[in-house]
């Protein structure tokens, strides 16, 4: 029985564990200790680590989790992670045999030049590991890429089916729904999701997976074609847009600041 388990790490970021009753692997350990330690309490096998993006914050505990486990390090080609011992790209499969699960490599660049995911879709369940790209409610910053790659590596995720499980690096959910509200008051769906949001932080507990389809119908940054948001990037900029990518453009620095 696979379960998917999130390490909170830093001040918000999540570190997912993907384990059995035997053998784990591990999405973007930022920092090893936290990871050894839920290892060690579940008596789990390290068996792989997947990488999505060079930052720190998603790679610092690579070399001390190497120290202890001799296992494979998976991410993105086009970054240059020294530690990395099989590079991926859109295409290929990553086969993670002990937890009976093979990911496919989705290229997602715009927050980082070569930033990947990696996605699973069989059967009934679909689930995917996007790092700083898609967040619940928001999107991840636009550092190395162009708006006009990021906004098509998030079109690319919209398009995966409705009820994939979306699991991102960080816990910025309700930070993202109040910049949602702003720019889209008429989205009564914002209303209800800060509510269930707020209740689950007040607990301490995780927002995230979210799904695809909540995404498409909260977040703006994959909804740059709705008229309320046109309309809210158009009179901010005194100019009318009607480009998606220019929506995009100028909802991604509007967010920068706010
Ligand atoms: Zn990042």
């Amino acid at each position: 029985m696979l379960q998917i388990y999130p390490v909170y790490a830093f001040n918000d970021n999540y570190i997912w564990i993907l384990h059995n009753e035997k053998y784990a692997v591990v999405v973007d350990p930022g920092i090893a200790k936290p990871v050894i330690d839920y290892l060690n309490l579940k008596n789990l096998q390290l068996t792989a680590l997947l990488i999505t993006h060079h930052h720190n914050d998603h790679t610092g505990g690579i070399i001390e989790l190497l120290e202890k486990f001799n296992v494979p390090v998976y991410g993105p080609q086009s970054e240059s992670i020294a530690t990395l011992t099989h590079l991926v790209k859109e295409g290929d499969e990553v086969s993670l045999k002990e937890l009976c699960l093979t990911l496919n490599v989705l290229d997602i660049p715009g927050h980082t030049v070569g930033h990947v995911a990696y996605y699973y879709g069989k059967h009934e369940t679909s689930m995917l590991f996007c790092g700083d790209t898609l967040f619940a409610c928001g999107c991840g910053r636009v550092f190395e890429g162009t708006a006009q790659q990021m906004y098509q590596s998030l079109q690319k995720l919209a398009d995966l089916p409705a009820e994939t499980l979306v699991y991102c690096a960080h816990e910025y959910t309700l930070k993202n729904i109040q910049f949602a509200r702003t720019v889209e008051p008429g989205n009564l769906k914002l209303e209800a999701l800060e509510n269930t949001v707020r209740a689950l932080r007040s607990q301490n507990l995780p927002t995230i997976p979210t799904t695809i389809l909540k995404e498409k119908m909260t977040n703006p940054f994959l909804r740059c074609d709705h008229p309320e948001i046109i309309q809210y990037v158009s009179k901010h900029l005194g100019k009318k847009l009607s480009n998606p990518v220019s929506v995009f453009s100028t909802l991604r620095s509007l967010k920068d600041n706010f």
